[in-house]
């Protein structure tokens, strides 16, 4: 799960990392009242969506004026950052900067431990620094048995050559971001830029986090920091009837029981030139009202041609899926997507003998539903030009 900056910003502020004082402004008049709190010029005005590269698509400015707030507030405000639109803004005052750094964690499976990453290359994305100049990062394990020692801080001022008097408030901030990284069962946690200021200070200029969905549980509170108008409202509906969906943008609907077989369908969909709409697991049982939820969610994807069922019947009984995807059709009397369903394993016969009489195809294989799923999907589209 993602969350906005000044949502980012605050939990880091908890943890006693300095942050600019600002608020979130939902209109241009909100956004004036902000800087008449703050009290001093300039202020920065940001566009609060979870994406980045605010900055460069336009939705970061300083305002220098009350004239400037209420121009650029009403110019970000609406605007379309990579296809979200921005309905908050954060307004705070403004960091006079003298230099940009990158500080992060993150949870890295190759050492599966948490991973501090720092770069006296702040401001711009690390992924470009990672690529082109990668001895630019330094890379610090924190052991899940030891946590974070002091060592951490030493070594990565020393290499962002932070000068002698910033260090103890640079030590803060990296305990700060490590304990709420840690705190919150985040997956990444970062501070770019964390900024050198003119005045010597060191202050969180940016903040984002990312938390691991797997351990939203323990974390209820967490809950309300959600934002569902940043998220894929397919996506969001999935969430609320409980189905593990991820969209895509390929034109052939998969139901799937289990994940590893669900990547793996969509692996096969692909190997034979057709391209997956989603992922959807199904899980073990398939009742009929879950697969109707599945069927309605996944055909509201306009791009969608045709639905690939692939179940394997180990636990689940492929007599029980047959019979569900049954009833799920007679309760959706209108619905009319071509149907290709491969079932292997437990009474896989019986449930063949089942569907015999339906409309639905029949695919002895994975490798022949898929093809078939491509071929379908490719007649619908040529007859629908
Ligand atoms: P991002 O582009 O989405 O990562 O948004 P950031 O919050 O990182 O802002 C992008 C850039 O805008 C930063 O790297 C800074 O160079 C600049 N910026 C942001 N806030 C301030 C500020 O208060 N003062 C100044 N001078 N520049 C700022
Ligand atoms: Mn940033």
């Amino acid at each position: 799960m993602k969350i906005h900056e000044y949502q980012a910003k605050a939990i880091l502020a908890k943890h006693d990392v300095p942050i600019p004082k600002g608020r979130v402004a939902t209109t241009p008049e909100e956004a004036l009242a902000v800087a008449a709190e703050i009290g001093s010029w300039p202020v920065v005005i940001k566009a609060q969506v979870h994406v980045g590269g605010r900055g460069k698509a336009g939705g970061v400015k300083l305002a220098k004026s009350e004239d400037e707030v209420r121009e650029h507030a009403s110019a970000i405000l609406g605007m379309d950052i990579k296809g979200i639109t921005v309905r908050k803004v954060l307004v705070e005052p403004g960091i006079d900067i003298k230099h940009e750094i990158y500080l992060g964690i993150i949870l890295d499976r190759s050492t599966k431990a948490p991973v501090i990453m720092a770069s006296a290359e702040g401001g711009v994305e690390i992924e470009e620094v990672a690529k082109v100049t990668p001895e630019k990062i330094l890379k610090l394990i924190v052991p899940p048995t030891y946590g974070l020692r002091g060592y951490h801080a030493m070594i990565a001022a020393d290499f962002l050559e932070i000068p002698a008097d910033a260090r103890k408030m640079f030590k803060k901030v990296l305990d700060g971001l490590v304990d709420s990284f840690l705190e919150n069962d985040c997956s990444l946690a970062e501070i770019n830029p964390l900024v050198l200021t003119g005045a010597g200070h060191v202050i969180a200029c940016d903040a984002k986090m990312d938390f691991d969905d797997n351990a939203l549980p323990w974390h209820p509170a967490l809950e309300e920091l959600r934002d569902d108008g940043e998220e894929e409202p397919l996506e969001v509906e999935a969430r609320e009837k409980t189905l593990n969906y991820v969209r895509l943008d390929g034109r052939i609907g998969c139901i799937v029981n289990g994940a590893g077989l669900a990547m793996g369908t969509m692996d096969v969909v692909k190997h034979f030139g057709g391209t997956p709409a989603n992922f959807l697991d199904i899980g073990g049982g398939a009742k009929a009202q879950q697969v109707a939820e599945a069927l309605q969610l996944i055909t509201s994807d306009p791009h969608v041609d045709v639905i690939f069922f692939n179940i394997f019947g180990g636990i689940v009984r492929c007599d029980l899926v047959a019979q569900g995807v049954l009833d799920a059709l007679a309760s959706l009397p209108d619905f009319e997507y071509p149907i290709v369903m491969r079932l292997s394993g437990t009474n896989e016969e019986k449930a063949r003998q089942m569907l015999e009489n339906s409309p639905i195809h029949i695919a002895a294989t994975m490798a022949e539903g898929a093809q078939l799923s491509v071929k379908l999907s490719e007649e619908r589209r040529s007859a629908s030009v």
